[in-house]
């Protein structure tokens, strides 16, 4: 306890001098996020230099090990670092698909040599990667991936497409499901394989949505090499590394949003945007609303960090990560429908300088998408029911 006592005044007075002003504000758009890679132009000398302190610390992957620069730090000193990030409401000084999917995969799966390789430029954000998994016949239905890697010798050579690719246009590096034996039962016969995006034969569509624009791609792959020392795990044994992968990006998107992830509390935009009477808000119908709602995060809240804390314990989080994943999203579609309510008018503004500026809209539509990306909310209720609840299939 006293070493944790001491711990939180070290990062205290670390971020005191190290988290510059203007990183101690929510974004105040899209481009405030900070996703580095190669090409990445950052919005500030500020924005850099916050990225390279929490780097340098291994503070953009605090829990990874220092050998591959990561923070080393134990569960009880993130949850620390944690909380005096969001207590001066700093922002995220990356955000990065290798940290929160390829990270823990490699780390798990990976060889000694594709760790050296991946792991550091992903804590430095040197490196942007893109998830390559979902194919125009393959999305609930994952393992029906039909994009080939065939043996050439001394290399695979990959043909096939991928859709929904978020960012694809902007990845540096993809990791990808492919299939590696066109003879095997359709979960044996995939692997878990990686290449830079800057091969030949890599190319990438953009797909416009209904609002006119969208971070997706389809990408195209034709007679691409791929490296044959890029396969996480054994070859034709992806399926496992590919799910391991989900388990991690489901608990990412089930705890977006959370109060405990740096997001103002829902009672407190209330009071800021509607006044309240003696500290109570007026309106009593939505008063008990926001009450239920910050009711139900705080128990998502602590129903995960007993998971966490069941995982250090050796337990493995498997289709747990389901049941977290189906109610984070729902939750969260709840915390944005509340703060449209919340909001009135101004909150439908799309541009301009009125209250949001439009991000709360665009924040409310993003979050429809929470309950389809990672697996749909059906088919993390079909896991729950199978593999929690041990109903018949
Ligand atoms: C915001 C966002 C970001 C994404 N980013 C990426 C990315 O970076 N990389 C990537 O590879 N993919 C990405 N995806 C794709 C995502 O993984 C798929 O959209 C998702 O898995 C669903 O697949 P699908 O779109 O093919 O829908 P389908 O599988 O065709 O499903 C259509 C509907 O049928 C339902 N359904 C299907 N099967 C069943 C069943 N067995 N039981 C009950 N209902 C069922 C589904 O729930 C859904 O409502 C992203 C998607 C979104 C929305």
């Amino acid at each position: 306890m006293t070493d944790l006592i001491e711990f939180r005044q070290e990062v205290r007075s670390w971020l005191d001098q190290n988290c510059p002003e203007s990183m101690r504000s929510p974004y105040r758009s899209e481009a405030d996020i900070c996703w580095g890679g190669r090409d990445y132009e950052f919005q500030s000398d500020d924005q850099k230099s916050w990225l390279d302190r929490m780097a340098e610390k291994g503070w953009t992957a605090p829990a990874w090990p220092t050998e591959y620069g990561g923070g080393g730090l134990g569960r009880s000193q993130v949850k620390v670092l944690k909380e005096e990030l969001a207590r001066i409401h700093a922002r995220p000084p990356l955000m990065s698909f290798g940290i929160s999917m390829l990270g823990p995969a490699l780390l798990k799966f990976g060889c000694e040599e594709l760790k050296q390789q991946h792991l550091p430029p992903i804590v430095r954000g040197e490196v942007r990667w893109a998830q390559g998994y979902s194919e125009p016949n393959a999305g609930s239905d994952l393992a029906s991936l039909a994009a080939r890697c065939a043996d050439k010798g001394d290399h695979y050579c990959l043909n096939g497409s991928k859709v929904w690719t978020s960012y694809g246009d902007l990845g540096d590096w993809m990791f990808c499901l492919v299939r590696t034996d066109f003879e095997a039962k359709k979960h044996e016969g995939i692997s878990f394989v990686m290449f830079d995006m800057d091969t030949t034969g890599i190319s990438t569509r953009p797909i416009r949505l209904i609002s006119g624009k969208s971070p997706f791609t389809e990408t195209l792959f034709e007679d691409v090499r791929v490296e044959k020392n890029q396969v996480i795990g054994e070859l034709n044994q992806g399926w496992t590394v590919a799910k391991y992968l989900l388990t991690h990006e489901r608990e990412m998107i089930a705890t977006t949003g959370l109060s405990s992830a740096g997001s103002v509390p829902v009672g407190k935009t209330a009071a800021h945007l509607l006044g309240t009477e003696n500290g109570v808000l007026h309106n009593s119908i939505l008063r008990a609303d926001i009450a239920r709602f910050e009711m139900d995060e705080r128990c998502l809240e602590l129903t995960i960090e007993r998971a966490r804390d069941e995982v250090k314990a050796g337990v493995s989080l498997g289709a747990t990560s389901s049941m977290f994943k189906y109610y984070g999203t729902e939750l969260n579609k709840r915390r944005y429908e509340l703060l449209m309510s919340i909001s009135g008018n101004d909150a439908l503004a799309w541009e301009g300088d009125r209250s949001h500026n439009g991000r709360l809209a665009k924040a409310w539509l993003r979050s429809k998408g929470n309950s389809i990306e990672g697996g749909t909310s059906e088919i993390q209720l079909n896991i729950v029911a199978k593999r929690i609840l041990g109903l018949p299939g």
